[in-house]
């Protein structure tokens, strides 16, 4: 039996992440309300996992409004960097003051990692994965987390418009376009944010 209906805060301040959820969840009749709209804090993200940065997400966003929660946290994992960026895949898109105005430069964030494969030889694995961690949250304590994977390899140099961060260098598993060539809709359908969100669907209302 589902413990989740009527309210339900999505514990981001990103507008297009509270759409989109938002939408997943609406056959479901939860009313989604972001964090931001009721003038949540952000915590500080200091897990050294997803799973870590999603509960503290959605633990923080409960505790604060009283009402269960949902956060989510993602990334991209290289194996022959040892699953780096993995939670610091932001990080590595932020300009140092050397590098320009304050800000995220995806280009230069998927130049390192390339750069970083290049030092390990033509041969080098070029497989990867990206992460999406759910974590739910009740006021009460309770807590459950949703892990969702895509699995792919890592192409130079990046293509596609579509999309958004790593997408342009990312060709998911069985494909040979990157995520950024694929329509929205065919994205949604295999990646990472998918596979959790059909663990969490399944697990909340049996379906
Ligand atoms: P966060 O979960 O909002 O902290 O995001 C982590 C970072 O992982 C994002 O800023 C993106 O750069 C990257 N990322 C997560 N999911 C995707 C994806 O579907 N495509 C491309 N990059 C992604």
């Amino acid at each position: 039996m589902s413990r989740l209906g009527g309210k339900l805060v999505i514990a981001t301040h990103n507008a297009g992440k509270l759409k989109e959820i938002s939408a997943l969840l609406a056959p479901f009749g939860v009313e989604c309300i972001s964090a931001g709209a009721l003038g949540l804090p952000e915590p500080v993200e200091s897990g050294t996992t997803f799973v870590e940065n999603a509960l503290i997400k959605a633990r923080a966003a409960a505790e604060a409004s009283g009402i269960v929660s949902l956060a989510d946290d993602s990334g991209l994992s290289v194996t022959a960097l040892g699953g780096r960026p993995g939670v610091y895949t932001a990080d590595w898109a932020e300009r140092q003051r050397f590098e320009g105005p304050p800000g995220r430069d995806w280009y230069m964030a998927m130049g390192k990692v390339e750069g970083l494969l290049c030092e390990q030889g033509d041969d080098v694995d070029r497989s990867c994965w990206f992460s999406c961690v759910l974590a739910l949250a009740w006021p009460d304590g309770e807590t459950a987390v949703y892990e969702g994977r895509a699995n792919g390899t890592l192409t130079w140099p990046p293509r596609g418009a579509m999309g958004f961060g790593y997408d342009p260098v990312f060709v998911p598993l069985g494909e040979t376009r990157t995520f950024a060539e694929h329509d929205p809709e065919e994205k949604h359908a295999i990646s990472h944010r998918a596979d959790a969100f059909a663990k969490l669907v399944k697990d909340q209302f049996g379906g």
